[in-house]
This record gives C-alpha cells, sequence and structure tokens, in this order.
C-alpha cells in the first residue's frame, strides 16, 4: 500500500463502530497516508466514532442524516471551507426496516421500500452532486458499497437486494456523468461481514458460515482487504477504473453450487 494516498484527502461516510466496513476502509486510507474527515449518524454513533477519528488523526467529524437535504449541505459546506478539494468520498450507508430482512420479499411495504431505496442508493448521488464541485480541479474517486443480493437472490435479503441493485446501476451512470471531470465511481462488493447492517438481516449467521466454508478462498472478506481495495481504486493505481463493481468475497460469486465436501 506504502504511501500511494500521500497528498489525497477525503470524507468516509458510514463509520459506526470498530466493526464498520467504512473504519476498514479509513484505516487503510489512513496507513496509505490519507487525510480524513467523517460524516456520522447522530450523536450515539458521534461518541464512538470520535476516538476512532483521533486514532487516524482526524478532527473533523460531522453528523449527517442522509435524508436530510441540509445535514448533507452544511457537511459539504464545511468540507468547503476546511479543504478548497478533496480526492475521495466512501460512502458506506444502508438501511431497511429490519422486519423486512427476513421471510418474503413479496411482503416488502411501500414504506420501506421507498426509504431503503432513498438512504442506501438514492443518497450516493445526492453525495456526488454535492463533492463534484470539490473534484472539479484535480478530479477524485467516489466508492460505495454493495453485495451480490443485487443479481442474486441470496435469502432475507429481499428490499436490500433491489436497493443494491439500483446503487450499482447508479454506479455506472455516475460514472459516465463525471468521467470527462476526471471523476471515477466505483463500488466494492464484499461477501457477509460482522457489522452491525450485517446482523440485521434475517439467518446472517448461516450466510456468513455458507460462504466462509464455500468461498473458493475458504474465506470471508476482511475489513483490511475492503480496505486495501478502496485503497487502490481511490489511489492512481486505479487511474483507467470507473463504473466497476469489484468484488471483495474469496471468490463467492464464481460458484455455481456448493463446495461438494459441503453438501
Ligand atoms: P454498519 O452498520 O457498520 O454501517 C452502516 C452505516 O450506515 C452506519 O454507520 C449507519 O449510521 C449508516 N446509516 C444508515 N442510515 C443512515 C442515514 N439515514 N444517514 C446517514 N447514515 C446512515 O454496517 P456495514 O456492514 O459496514 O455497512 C456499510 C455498507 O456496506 C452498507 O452499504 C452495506 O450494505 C454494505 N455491505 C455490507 C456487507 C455486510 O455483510 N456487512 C456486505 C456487503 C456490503
Amino acid at each position: 500500500m506504502g504511501n500511494s494516498m500521500c497528498g489525497k484527502r477525503g470524507l468516509v461516510m458510514g463509520v459506526a463502530n470498530d466493526r464498520s466496513i467504512a473504519w476498514g476502509i479509513a484505516k487503510a486510507m489512513h496507513e496509505a497516508g490519507a487525510e480524513l474527515a467523517f460524516s456520522y449518524q447522530g450523536d450515539a454513533f458521534g461518541k464512538r466514532v470520535a476516538p476512532l477519528a483521533e486514532s487516524v488523526g482526524s478532527d473533523f467529524l460531522v453528523d449527517v442524516d442522509v435524508t436530510d437535504d441540509a445535514s448533507l449541505d452544511a457537511a459539504f459546506d464545511g468540507l468547503a471551507q476546511r479543504w478548497p478539494t478533496i480526492d475521495f468520498v466512501v460512502h458506506a450507508i444502508a438501511f431497511s426496516d429490519k422486519s423486512e430482512l427476513t421471510g418474503r420479499f413479496l411482503n416488502t411495504s411501500r414504506a420501506n421500500f421507498k426509504h431503503s431505496m432513498d438512504i442506501s442508493c438514492y443518497s450516493f448521488i445526492e453525495v456526488a452532486r454535492r463533492a463534484h464541485p470539490l473534484m472539479c480541479e484535480n478530479g477524485g474517486t467516489l466508492l460505495t458499497l454493495t453485495y451480490q443480493g443485487s443479481n442474486r437472490v441470496v435469502p432475507n435479503y429481499n428490499v436490500m437486494g433491489v436497493a443494491k441493485a439500483a446503487l450499482e446501476s447508479a454506479t455506472r451512470y455516475l460514472a459516465n456523468d463525471l468521467g470527462p471531470d476526471g471523476i471515477r465511481v466505483n463500488a466494492i462488493s464484499p461477501g457477509p461481514m460482522k457489522t452491525l447492517a450485517g446482523a440485521a438481516i434475517g439467518g446472517a449467521r448461516k450466510t456468513y458460515k455458507h460462504t466462509d466454508m464455500n468461498a473458493p478462498l475458504r474465506a470471508n472478506a476482511t475489513l483490511e482487504a475492503v480496505g486495501g481495495t478502496a485503497v487502490y481504486l481511490a489511489s492512481d493505481a486505479g487511474a483507467c477504473t470507473t463504473g466497476e463493481v469489484i468484488r471483495v468475497d474469496g471468490g463467492f460469486h464464481v460458484l455455481g453450487m456448493p463446495q461438494a465436501d459441503n453438501l
């Protein structure tokens, strides 16, 4: 990783605690030399994020609810005052009512469908629009997080799978819009990980174990591996990659069926 992010600075959105994927990315970005700002959702998470941010030398923390335009505006205005340009934004944010992350997709409610799409997909577009002026001068990278429940049926993932499919499509459209300004837009797709959001999905433990036992590498994704992929994408090494969904899942997505010894 070296110092491939030296001289680069950016915003990491979505750290809830030290198990968050956003935190794995923040640590790897810091180790590669990046300067970081953080957004968190509400005071309770703010208390957990503050010491983490401090440990990577950041004193820029801002409370953002991505469904609230005013809080997004305030965050990006604050960022622009601190830094005239930024090099990356990490969007590691998703939400669905837990009661609909179990059972039949058929029972998805209109209210939760809209809410899940708003937070888990539409917010990336709002973030991209606000990051754009801060990246126009030098180019930059926007990263989001997705999961293969977007294009395969994963039991209980339900409405979140539809939101991730929309998010991956939004990644491609944003990549095309922003490419002429040197801004790359990519999604990282880890396998199941033990986080707050991951635990909300019905049968999470089973899914985690299944992937661990059957992936070609016989291992689930780690925070370090996702962080390393984020550094590659946001650094000059990823200069020609945009509109892409990069899987970090031990190769699980290539399987047609479970390993013979696990049948
Ligand atoms: P996490 O619970 O640590 O992070 C989710 C974050 O979303 C939290 O920080 C939460 O505060 C934030 N959030 C939710 N609603 C918000 C709102 N209205 N405004 C602002 N922030 C809001 O869990 P995680 O697993 O690290 O999730 C990060 C991303 O990774 C998500 O997009 C998730 O879908 C994706 N992902 C997770 C897994 C997994 O198995 N955990 C696998 C693939 C992709």
